[in-house]
């Protein structure tokens, strides 16, 4: 007699929902159903929620010191209420609820009174505000679940298990602690038959103080957990379809990229296409673990795997704030420039370089620094500038950085057409990086310039 033995995997994959689809409760619900199709299909699923709509910005405004402070504070109260009131739950799970989301107002009102008390913040206190949104919208998610009959439970990061270092506003997680805490919580649940539902954005230092992990960084959340619980995909719910070929601001033909690699994936987050974390694919980006970008109900989605695919060329993106800075180093001094720089960098912890080449036969150098970190860098220059280690340095403040996307962006021929298309913009630099190419222009001339890049991707897909 034969035996069959069957072995059922499950498919394990952590979805996120961004806040922009989290405005009322009608919205919670539709999410509540997704997962439950999810569940239904035989996925184990761990959840991941942003803030609703518009909240982490009120947050940040409160974890300062601010006149009408209980002002906002009761707004942001009545937002949640009336979502919790549109979930339309028993009158026992609505009380569960309620007290959840009354103990957490009460914790909000306090710190910000302390705020507004001693006139005085910090990075710590403002992670801590920040805090307050995603911990107030995995209790209406897991509301909304609980109503559809899934049994689930809520989690902050921390409790989830990432633990991070001390870098309030931007913290990094410590990868083999968090590893060994999110395994031993998560499968757990997941072993029986428990959907945890759990904060995007917030984690913990190790003492437990809550830290953040960047504005945006709920996608971070999700594509972390993916990798420490070895989950078979990611997948990114937002209100479009995936990352789009061009800003649909100012192409009103952009289209779906149907699939991207890691490595340009990464490409486009750092060059500013869709508002991405600049860590979101970092967790996977050595894995098997997919990552899928799409909407609800959409057919359209990006998926972005490890593999180079075609076409060669793939999306066009625009990024403005930055600052580019032009300068001659003359090659003798370049070893002693780079020492200075990268320990002066390091020293101020500036990690906003976003670019930098150096051409040895015009002894140029081109940087690009996020706006933010303009003064640190300008201080910075200004040394390197009366050591003489550095000549002729100019920034270039309004400028718009426009850049073509995709493995093949090293290949002079895919690129010609696109330089040939420069001639009146008035470019302060060009960039050839790995996957990508970029050129600076000032600000006003960015639109045009992406324009004119997308009608020519379009056009290479096209022919193919
Ligand atoms: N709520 C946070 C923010 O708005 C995190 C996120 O949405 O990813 O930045
Ligand atoms: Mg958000």
């Amino acid at each position: 007699m034969w035996v069959f033995w069957v072995f059922v995997f499950n498919m394990r994959v952590v979805v996120k929902f961004g806040g922009s689809l989290l405005r009322g409760g009608v919205d919670f619900l539709r999410i509540a159903r997704e997962v439950c199709r999810l569940l239904g299909e035989g996925f184990e699923v761990v959840v991941v929620v942003s803030a609703v709509k518009g909240v982490t910005d009120m947050l940040e405004v409160l974890s300062r010191p601010v006149d009408r402070w209980q002002d906002m504070v009761l707004q942001i109260r009545e937002l949640h209420e009336m979502v919790v009131r549109e979930l339309g739950l028993s009158s026992t799970l609505e009380k569960e609820v309620i007290a959840k989301i009354n103990s957490l107002f009460e914790d909000l009102y306090r710190t910000v009174e302390a705020i507004n008390v001693l006139k005085e913040t910090s990075p710590r206190i403002r992670d801590l505000v920040l805090s307050f949104g995603e911990r107030l919208s995995v209790i209406l998610m897991w509301a909304a679940l609980t109503k559809l009959g899934v049994e689930c439970i809520h989690l902050t990061g921390r409790e989830a298990g990432i633990v991070t270092n001390e870098r309030y506003g931007e913290a990094k997680p410590i990868y083999d602690l968090s590893r060994k805490m999110v395994r031993e919580n998560l499968l757990r649940y997941l072993n029986s038959g428990i959907t945890p539902v759990v904060t995007g954005f917030i984690a913990g230092t190790v003492d437990g103080k809550i830290t953040t992990l960047g504005r945006g960084g709920s996608d971070y959340t999700a594509t972390l957990l993916a990798y420490l619980i070895d989950a078979d995909e990611v997948i990114l719910y937002t209100d479009v379809p995936g990352i789009m070929t061009g800003d649909p601001k100012i192409v009103k033909n952009a289209r779906v990229v149907p699939e991207l690699s890691y490595e340009e994936a990464i490409m486009s987050a750092q060059l500013g296409a869709k508002r991405l974390h600049p860590r979101t694919f970092e967790p996977v980006r050595d894995t098997d673990i997919r990552t899928v970008i799409t909407s609800i109900g959409a057919s359209e989605r990006t998926v972005i795997e490890k593999e180079f695919k075609d076409p060669p060329l793939k999306m066009t993106a625009i990024s403005r704030g930055d600052v580019l800075l032009r300068a001659r180093v003359p090659e003798e001094t370049f070893h002693d420039f780079l020492m200075e720089l990268s320990l002066g960098l390091s020293k101020l912890g500036i990690e906003d370089v976003r670019y930098m080449t150096y051409s040895d036969y015009e002894s140029r150098l081109y940087m690009i620094v996020r706006g933010r970190a303009l003064d640190h860098t300008l201080k910075l220059i200004s040394g390197l500038q009366s050591k003489r280690l550095i000549e002729e340095a100019k920034m270039y403040k309004d400028i718009a950085i426009v850049s073509v996307i995709g493995h093949g962006s090293r290949d002079p021929a895919l690129i010609a057409p696109y330089l040939e298309k420069l001639r009146d913009t008035h470019t302060l630099a060009t960039i050839q990086m790995k996957n990508a190419f970029a050129v600076v222009v000032p600000s006003d001339k960015g639109a045009t310039v992406m324009y004119r890049f997308h009608e020519e991707l379009l056009k290479q897909w096209e022919k193919k």
